[in-house]
């Protein structure tokens, strides 16, 4: 039995799932596969960190776009996800480090961001509870964070209500074009045709690529993540570091979230906290934030997602087939530019065309002399 579509995503992530309820919105027929549950992968096990700052410039118009929708949650999704415009401070360990938040002040001017420079003595004025010795910060008013495991899966639940066909627990095994179509197979059987096909898979989309001829270095990285117990309220921003290592946040509850250096991949796909690292992280939180010193850890856990060498996503139309389109290779942005990724997704096939520049992340830049010129990597780059 062969079921027709007009958009076929393959991924429930928060990027499937946001294309899946936008593209209901301009009416088309949706069918949302995923081999778990929606939400379940990158999408509901990251930090949740909603910032601006930080982000590449590339990727300006969409975190900015990216913002406004995340000020629309309640009314896209249905709930508020515990989303929060706490601030985000992103703190220097040195004077170089300062100045290179001065200077990505400077370059991201105009974009909205209200980026205020705090040096060593107002940030101790203003966030007493930090380590004393910082060369100071970058204040992001408008940033914030939120609950990935109510947001993403909501994300799926929005565009079912929408209208759209959502199924889970249907792994993609065959994915080809026939005929001006695209014909897709799941592992229980399934076989779905449609003229769009979304490749929504994270960090399995370079699979997806691959099978239709793109390969590109996608690779696997895995963030360890904390909570503790919780505590009394100290912490009223989302904060990282300059250069990366550790960042943190405090929910309402009095847990505090604290993510840095990196788990490891299983045999089974998953992944899980590192014996190695895990001792670090706790050193570097207790340094950073000395009210954490003496809690209780009550969690360790980190997840799957797809990072590419120049830290910018694979987003925008095939090289090779019209009607396929790529997501994926979010790494540490797609939290917060997810939404906007769908919303674009949306418009390459309704209206043909992105309203936001995505050229920046087109599939093509990774032919193989792209490749060797962009594999640099950026200190901006701090996970969350
Ligand atoms: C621990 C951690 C911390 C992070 N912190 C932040 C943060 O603070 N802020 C931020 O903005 N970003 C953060 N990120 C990154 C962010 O979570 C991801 O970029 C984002 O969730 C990617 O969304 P996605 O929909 O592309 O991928 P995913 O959420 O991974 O979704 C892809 C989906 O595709 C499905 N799939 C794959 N292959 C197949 C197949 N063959 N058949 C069917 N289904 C398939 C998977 O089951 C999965 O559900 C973090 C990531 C991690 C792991």
């Amino acid at each position: 039995m062969s079921i027709e579509t007009e958009v076929l995503i393959i991924g429930g992530g928060i990027v499937g799932a946001s294309a899946a309820l936008f593209l209901r919105r301009r009416g088309l027929p949706v069918i949302l596969l995923d081999m778990g549950a929606c939400g379940a992968r990158a999408s509901g096990v990251n930090y949740g960190g909603v910032r601006r700052q930080g982000r590449p410039l590339a990727q300006m118009p969409l975190t900015a776009r990216a913002h406004e929708l995340w000020g629309q949650l309640p009314g896209l999704i249905g709930t508020d996800g515990e989303y929060v415009r706490s601030g985000h401070l992103k703190l220097a360990r040195t004077e170089q480090d300062l100045d290179e938040l001065r200077a990505y002040r400077e370059r991201t001017e105009g974009w909205g961001m209200d980026l205020h420079i705090l040096p060593a003595d107002a940030l101790r004025r203003r966030f007493a509870w930090l380590d004393p010795g910082l060369a100071g910060g970058s204040f992001c008013p408008e940033d914030g964070h939120a609950n990935p495991r109510l947001v993403s899966p909501a994300f799926a639940q929005a565009a079912a209500r929408a209208g759209a066909d959502v199924r889970e627990q249907q792994r993609v095994v065959q994915a080809v074009a026939e005929d001006r179509r695209f014909v897709v197979r799941t592992a229980s059987g399934e076989e779905i045709r449609a003229r769009f096909l979304l490749n929504c898979a994270g960090a399995w989309g370079a699979d997806i690529a691959a099978a239709f001829g793109e390969p590109v270095p996608e690779t696997a990285i895995h963030p360890l993540m904390m909570v503790t117990e919780p505590l009394p309220a100290f912490m009223d921003v989302s904060l990282g570091m300059q250069g990366g290592g550790i960042y943190a946040r405090q929910v309402a509850r009095g847990n505090c979230v604290i993510g840095g250096g990196r788990g490891a991949l299983q045999s089974d796909g998953f992944a899980r906290p590192s014996r190695k690292e895990v001792p670090a992280l706790l050193a570097r939180a207790a340094a950073l934030l000395p009210p954490l010193r003496g809690a209780q850890v009550i969690r360790f856990w980190t997840g799957v997602e797809g990072s590419m060498p120049d830290h910018n996503p694979v987003l925008g139309p095939s090289s090779k087939l019209p009607g396929l389109f790529h997501a994926f290779g979010l790494s540490g942005a797609g939290f917060q530019i997810g939404p906007a990724v769908g919303e674009v997704l949306s418009q390459l096939v309704a209206d043909g065309a992105s309203s936001l520049p995505i050229d920046a992340f087109r599939i093509e830049r990774y032919t193989a002399a792209a490749h060797a010129a962009e594999s640099q990597s950026s200190r901006e780059h701090t996970l969350e």
